[in-house]
């Protein structure tokens, strides 16, 4: 097969947008609501909730915002230690660091590549007493070991803080990520399943505590006719013109969770032979494959031979974006000197960086594409 370089750049996640978006926005246009609340901002975190069978939603500017007001919600203060995943993206954790307290970074397991909860039992003991919260990601879209993590977090009498914000749709034990914690967070940035260009929601079954995140959300403002504040305030409210994009974009959640497990699908058959394997998932869970990954066997890292730069370069060349799976937390600069809990032997995480790749897994990528992005990786091994 003669493969050219494609003229359009083969993405990894990109936005996709049907139009039907904008009849939402219109609303917001014509009742002149072009605010950081409005009808869309309510009806958007109804719609959520109910889609994900969860009480209550907030809607914030940000993921990150969520997860900030998540982490203030649990109490975290000065000096307290959050047990996070180490193989994430910053977000998850940049929040702790907000509040002065104290990451501690929790290694994967090779089953999901999320949180070793063998590992986050040796935390819960060595940091007991101290631990505020467990901040658990589901990574790329595939859930964690949830059932193992909730009876540590039980057992220790530590909430859950669950960072959904790469798994949106997708289910455990036919129950959505995102609605095991005391607290949860998704994202609905431009590269997320589904997008409002930007922002985030935290859900809870705790009415009380997310009315206390919708007024931190919006500076704080006590209930009184002048500016009145007796508490720290936030400017991380969703705006009611984005809140209609998320409106019409919810319309499309499961087709593009479809779209990207037929994308997976695909990967795992065109590799076949190949001395690599994809992120892997527990077979009763149903993740959504935000990002579809390769992981190339050890000896041909080990032997320079095909290493996931090397894919990376060669598929450069071609348009195509792909990118090293995320940079575990412990082996970031700005984290340096803090603890990390391995249960095994070497770091996990640290294991998958080295040898794992994302591939494009937009959702508007051709059959096609694909079989060409399938036949460029399959030449390096030859
Ligand atoms: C994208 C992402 C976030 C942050 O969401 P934003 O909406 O971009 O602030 C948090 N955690 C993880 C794991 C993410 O991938």
């Amino acid at each position: 097969m003669e493969i050219n370089r494609f003229e359009n750049r083969v993405w990894l996640s990109s936005p996709t947008i049907y139009g039907e978006e904008q009849k939402f926005v219109q609303e917001a246009f014509d009742t002149n609501w072009i605010a950081p609340l409005g009808p869309n901002v309510d009806a958007f975190e109804k719609e959520i909730a109910e889609y994900m069978g969860i009480g209550h939603g907030a809607a914030t500017s940000a993921g990150t915002a969520a997860l900030h007001l998540a982490y203030k919600l649990a109490g975290v203060q000065q000096g307290d230690i959050v047990l996070c995943s180490d193989l994430t993206f910053s977000a998850t954790v940049n929040p702790i660091s907000y509040e002065k307290a104290i990451q501690v970074f929790v290694d994967s397991e090779r089953d999901t590549w999320n949180m070793d909860p063998r590992a986050l039992e040796i935390a819960l003991e060595k940091y007991k007493g101290r631990v505020k919260a467990v901040a658990l990601v589901h990574l790329y879209g595939s859930p964690a070991k949830i059932d193992e993590i909730m009876e540590l977090c039980q057992r220790y009498d530590v909430p859950l803080i669950e960072d959904a914000a790469e798994s949106l749709s997708a289910t455990y034990k036919g129950k959505q990520t995102g609605t095991f914690g005391k607290y949860n967070i998704i994202s609905f940035n431009g590269n997320k399943i589904i997008t409002t260009s930007g922002g985030g929601m935290l859900l809870s079954e705790d009415e009380e505590a997310i009315k206390k995140a919708r007024k931190w959300s919006t500076q704080a403002r006590d209930n009184a006719p002048w500016y009145q504040h007796s508490e720290l305030g936030y400017n991380y409210r969703m705006s009611n013109v984005l809140a209609g994009i998320g409106r019409g974009q919810l319309l499309h959640l499961e087709e593009h969770k479809a779209k990207k497990q037929a994308i997976y699908r695909m990967y795992e058959e065109g590799f076949k032979g190949l001395p690599v394997s994809m992120n892997p998932y527990l077979e009763y869970t149903d993740p959504n494959f935000w990002l579809s990954c390769l992981l190339i066997d050890e000896d041909v890292v080990a032997s320079g031979k095909v290493t996931p730069e090397k894919v990376r370069l060669y598929l450069e060349e071609y348009n195509v974006e792909t990118r090293p799976v995320w940079k575990p937390m412990h082996m970031q600069p700005i984290f340096e000197g803090l603890d990390f809990i391995s249960y095994e032997e070497s770091s996990v995480g640290k294991d998958l960086f080295e040898r794992g790749l994302c591939l494009p897994s937009d959702v508007k990528m051709s059959e096609e594409t694909q079989k060409q992005v399938i036949e460029l990786i399959k030449e390096l091994f030859k």
